[in-house]
């Protein structure tokens, strides 16, 4: 589902941030992409959601080489590509309901579709009663769960987290990775970049670890030995 073959990133400046990263994600996995600040989660999930494009070797998501496939295919790619990042990037003058929409609204659904699925989207995080609620009058973690609606309404099959718990106290952290594990559970391929160790700790999942663009390891918790 998620496959790197050998993938290098070079920056026009000439920063390398990737080097010769490769990896398989199967689908319906969940795993965690820890390093320090600097390391390349950030390029890594961008190659994957083709907000760039690799220098060197292939990326693949579902059976498609990123490398291969003309502009006009890149939104039809990235619709099987929810994204969540740190900051929810809410509109905040805009109600629960009108931000989990967002996305549906652009793709053109009814009316009836739109209702629907929104309202499924805020069952599945537990926020179904703030679906009128504007986000300032929402907690942290709560702002952080509409967030994530909005990247599952589509029902994609990949979900992409870049420090999905940063602002969050540790209880919320735990819901929040809860919530993919759910997500997980229902046949979702997560991939969550983080550099809370202690969260990895806590969880007995795959974890790949950049360090210098270079992966450094690839494994369960109790198998790896961070060098932090
Ligand atoms: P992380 O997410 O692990 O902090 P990044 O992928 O953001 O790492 O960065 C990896 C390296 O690439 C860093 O040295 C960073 O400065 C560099 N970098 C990231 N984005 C850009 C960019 N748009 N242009 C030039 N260099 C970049
Ligand atoms: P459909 O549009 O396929 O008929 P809905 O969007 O109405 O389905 O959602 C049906 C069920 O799937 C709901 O119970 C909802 O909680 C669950 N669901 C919604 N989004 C996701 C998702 N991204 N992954 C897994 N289950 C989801």
């Amino acid at each position: 589902m998620i496959k790197f073959e050998q993938v290098s990133k070079t920056y026009p400046g000439g920063q390398q941030a990737l080097r010769q990263v490769s990896f398989h994600i199967p689908p319906g996995e969940m795993a965690f992409l820890t390093g320090h600040s600097g390391a390349g989660k950030s390029t890594l999930l961008k190659l994957i959601s083709i907000m760039e494009r690799p220098t060197v070797g292939r990326v693949l998501i579902n059976g498609h080489d990123l490398g291969k496939i003309k502009n006009r295919q890149v939104p039809y790619i990235r619709r099987d590509i929810g994204m969540i990042f740190q900051s929810h990037q809410l509109l905040m003058d805009k109600t629960a309901f009108d931000n989990v929409a967002l996305p549906l609204v652009i793709e053109g659904y009814s009316r009836r579709d739109i209702t629907r699925k929104v309202h499924a989207a805020l069952d599945l995080v537990g926020l179904a009663d703030k679906i009128n609620s504007l986000p300032i009058t929402l907690s942290g973690g709560e702002q952080q769960r509409v967030g994530i609606a909005r990247a599952i309404v589509n029902k994609p099959p990949i979900l992409l987290a870049d420090e999905p718990t940063g602002n969050l106290d540790p209880k919320l952290s735990m819901e929040i990775i809860n919530l993919f594990e759910k997500l997980n559970q229902a046949g979702v391929s997560v991939l969550i970049a983080t550099h809370d160790l202690g969260l990895i700790a806590r969880m007995r999942y795959r974890t790949l670890t950049l360090r210098n663009g270079q992966m450094i390891t690839d494994g369960l918790v109790e198998d790896w030995r961070g060098d932090s």
